[in-house]
């Protein structure tokens, strides 16, 4: 709109200049150069000099066009190889998600080339030296990286979780030491303290990376309650081997505190009990423990707690503990066992009936012969002690590596995992039936 006006005010000006010049044709202007006598309508010379003028300023414009052409390429040069490096970094990140090394290797070349030295290629140079199984390489980009101030703290998490694949335990600690200066609250700093304090049985440790997990939103009211459980359950477990019964009784309360339905804590609290001469909290912890998961060795504790002085008073205990869960596998085997050494033999067919014949975990054909024997000799062949039982001990198993424990343990031995040792999970026991359309 302003340049509509500007173009009909000059336009305007233009024509009144020509009409006032035309009106007088005897203004002229005259001129000697060289000898020679120049006579010019003035009118004419005007609109000579506005020409020379607007030729002028189109000159002007492309010399300064072509003196800033240089500088504008190599500007436009630098944003597609920026671009080409983006594309590059990009194409090796997914490389690296979708574990192709050659791939995120020849990406990681190309964007370096483009980019140099940026915090990100870095890393996935580091990174897709890794996935090609260098670790002396990759040590060496981590290395690089730490040299950075931008760059530190990715560079130090890289070695760290090296020497934790390394089992490098002392150099660890020099790496988060200095990892924790630069940003002391990062989730995988809090994380691997929690794991290390674990390892070492450093209780306050372990509570304290547990509280500062959760107080910064990484991990839920219900996750924090299961870790301190878990922290606890190993202090038991390692006061027990010390045969300290009281502190581990004492750890065992304060994990059963945070999560009242974990077993391993209320397994061991039911055996400090024995060992503490209580034997009625015994009993009471063991049926607690049958309720959650019946196992080898809670029947075996309920057992030397209830103390039985003979085959009728033990197959009694055995009813005792068993109401605590009477659908469960376990329980039906013991009910069977217990009835074949008090030499009940139809109660014994029917429990051993009430079994699963096939695929069960326990000795269900070992059963049989005893009560075949039972039937044509009249005595059980194989009767346990009256604090024992047959029922197979089953082992603790990592779910992160499938590593089989001796007992449960808060960190896997063999590959560092927190929590992951539970007892193996069987199929349901009985199987919800379809029912027919009704
Ligand atoms: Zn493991």
């Amino acid at each position: 709109m302003i340049r509509f006006l500007l173009f009909a005010v000059v336009a305007v000006a233009l024509v009144l200049l020509a009409l006032l010049f035309s009106q007088n044709p005897d203004w002229t202007a005259r001129f000697e150069a060289f000898g020679y006598r120049l006579t010019l309508h003035f009118g004419l010379l005007v609109f000579a000099a506005l020409l020379v003028l607007w030729a002028f300023g189109w000159i002007y414009f492309l010399f300064r066009r072509t003196l800033a052409m240089p500088a504008e390429v190599a500007r436009n040069a630098r944003i597609s190889r920026q671009n080409r490096g983006y594309k590059a970094l990009t194409q090796g990140l997914v490389a690296l998600a979708a574990g192709d090394p050659d791939e995120a290797d020849k990406q990681a070349r190309r964007a370096t080339k483009l980019l140099e030295d940026t915090p990100a290629t870095l890393l996935l140079t580091a990174q897709s030296a890794q996935l090609n199984g260098d670790e002396e390489a990759a040590t060496r980009y981590f290395e690089a990286m730490t040299e950075e101030p931008e760059t530190a703290f990715l560079g130090l998490r890289g070695l760290a979780m090296q020497a934790i694949a390394q089992g490098d335990r002392r150099r660890l600690d020099g790496l988060l030491d200095r990892a924790r200066k630069i940003r002391p609250n990062a989730p995988w700093i809090l994380e691997t303290e929690f794991d290390l304090s674990l390892q070492s049985g450093q209780l306050d440790g372990a509570q304290r990376a547990v509280k500062r997990l959760a107080s910064r939103h990484l991990l839920t009211a219900g996750e924090a309650r299961t870790r301190l459980a878990l922290a606890e359950t190993d202090s038991a477990f390692r006061a027990a081997e010390a045969g300290n019964w009281r502190k581990t009784a004492e750890h065992c309360r304060k994990a059963l505190d945070e999560d009242a339905n974990f077993l391993p804590a209320r397994a061991l609290s039911a055996r400090a009990q024995i060992e503490l001469g209580n034997a009625r909290k015994a009993k009471e912890l063991a049926g607690q423990a049958w309720a959650l998961r019946p196992t080898a060795g809670i029947a075996t504790t309920f057992l030397l707690a209830a103390k039985p002085v003979d085959i009728s008073a033990k197959r009694a205990a055995i009813t005792d503990l068993i109401q605590h869960n009477e659908g469960a596998l376990f329980s039906r085997f013991l009910r069977a066992e217990a009835a074949i050494e008090a030499g009940d033999r139809e109660a014994a067919a029917a429990a051993i009936d009430a079994l699963p014949a096939t695929g069960a975990p326990v000795g269900v054909s070992a059963l049989v012969l005893r009560l075949d024997a039972l039937r044509s000799r009249g005595v059980d062949p194989t009767p346990s002690a009256l604090t024992g039982h047959s029922l197979p001990v089953e082992p603790q198993v990592c779910l992160a590596c499938g590593t089989e424990h001796d007992r449960w343990r808060a960190v896997c031995e063999n590959c560092g995992t927190s929590g992951s040792i539970t007892l193996p999970t069987r199929p349901p026991e009985d199987p919800p039936r379809m029912l027919p359309p009704t």
